[in-house]
Formats: structure tokens, sequence, C-alpha cells
């Protein structure tokens, strides 16, 4: 069965809701802002393989230290996708052996706890019977969505976007997708903020929906957790026949 499990599904920490964290399998998340506080270590110790969509904060946080937790306690490897361009911010900034040690050297160079795997747009990549199309969306940084498929089951995920052609583009040509995963951060109130930080607000994402040619359930995230109740409240005004519902935290959704 192909199903995205949210452990963070907010841009923020507020309380008990967390930066984003997406479970796609036991040994498979996209981004850590979530992962040490909301998984279990018997089931973080099963973590294999971490995709990273970009280099901010709320997306790697839990990278660094989720390095050390695999090195101190298990002595284990994991693996790290992402473009050579967000491998070098993340090396350059974060485990640059002055913030963080640089543990794609760590135990040693030959044999570290973090293995980078390249990924390229538009080339897609397999992990456990799971496959994964990198496509560049709109983003102040460089940013990945993806289309991931198991059979003939897909789903979309937009990751933190602006409005992204390209990734409308994606979901209408590809006819086995069942349910698109698109960021909404702001409320309409502050779309010039969504603007110029590359978000999107419930009023841009009626606009996006409007180009989308079939009918899809639509299930945001990355609300800004104080901004929650007047970023829904938007979007239950939203103009689209679509279903848009928020994620919730540890809620899976099932692509069927
Ligand atoms: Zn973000
Ligand atoms: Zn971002």
């Amino acid at each position: 069965m192909l199903s995205i499990l949210p452990i963070g599904c907010y841009g923020s920490d507020l309380d008990h809701k967390k930066c984003i964290t997406m479970q796609i399998s036991p040994t498979t998340i996209i981004d850590t802002g979530a992962m040490l506080s909301s998984i279990p270590t018997e089931e973080l110790l099963k973590i294999e393989n971490v995709i990273i969509t970009h280099c901010h904060f709320d997306h790697i946080k839990n990278l660094p230290i989720f390095a050390d937790f695999m090195l101190s306690m298990a002595m284990k490897q994991f693996n790290v996708y992402t473009t050579e361009t967000i491998k070098k911010q993340i090396m350059d900034h974060i485990l640059n052996n002055l913030i963080w040690p640089d543990f794609s050297a760590l135990p040693t160079r030959k044999n570290p706890t973090i293995n980078f795997v390249p990924i390229e747009f538009e080339k897609e990549f397999v992990i456990d019977g799971i496959s994964y199309l990198p496509i560049e969306v709109n983003h102040i940084v460089e940013s990945l969505g993806f289309i991931i498929r198991k059979g003939k089951k897909a789903f979309a995920y937009s990751g933190d976007t602006s409005y992204c052609d390209n990734f409308i583009d994606h979901v209408n040509d590809e006819k086995d997708i069942k349910v698109v995963c698109w960021e909404v951060s702001f409320p309409n109130r502050l779309e010039n903020i969504a603007v110029a930080s590359k978000h999107l607000t419930p009023s841009m994402l009626d606009s996006e929906l409007s180009k989308i040619k079939r009918n899809l359930p639509i299930h945001t995230f990355h609300l800004k957790p104080n901004l929650e109740n007047e970023i829904i409240e938007d979007m239950n005004n939203m103009k689209t026949q679509m279903t848009v519902t928020a994620m919730k935290q540890k809620k899976p959704i099932n692509i069927v």
C-alpha cells in the first residue's frame, strides 16, 4: 500500500504542532523537521533513507541530531537523498565542523554515518519498491516536489512552493495521481508575505486548483501553526469544487 504519514506537518513549531516530516514507509521519510521528538527510538533506528526537499531550517532541523543519534546509538549509516546544490548548502552551513560535525566523514570518511545520494530533477529513483520523481518547484531556494508512485497508484507532493506551473503540469499529465499534498503557509490576509517568501495562501491555491483538469482530493500542509485557524477558515471559503483538507499529524493518508 502507498501512504503518507505526517509526523510533523507545520511550517514552524508550536506546542504539539511540529515542523515538516512525512513518513512514506518504516525506512523512509521526507524532511527532518520533527523526527526525534515524534518518532519512538526503536522506530527511529529503522530509518535508512531521508529525502531532503530543500535547505530551509524547518525541513533540515533534526538532520544533524539524527546523525548524532544514529552514530552514538547504533553506529548505523543512513542515506540522504537530495540534489548536489542542497547537499552543498547543508555541508557549507550546518555540517561544517563548526555548527555541527561533518557526519559525512564520521566515524570514517570511508564508512560515514551520512551517505549522500545525489538526485536530479526529472530523474526517478526507487526506494523499497516506491518510486520518486523529483520536480523543481518555485520556492526562494532550490526546492523539490515529488510524484510518488507504487504500481498504478501515485500522489503528488508539492514541497514548499509558490505558484508553480511545472507542478501543475505534472499533476495534469500523470493520470495515476489519486491525491495531491499541497502546501499552504499563510492566510489570505498575509498574501504579501506568502508572495515574498514564495509560499501559498488559500486564495493563491484556489487559483492553482483552477488549472487542474480533474477533481482530486487536496491535503494541505505547512500551515503556520499560530495562524492555523485563520488559514482553515480561508480554506473553507475557497471557490474550488475539490475537497481541500488540512493534514493532521499522525493521521495517515492512504492512496487508494
Ligand atoms: Zn518550510
Ligand atoms: Zn522553505
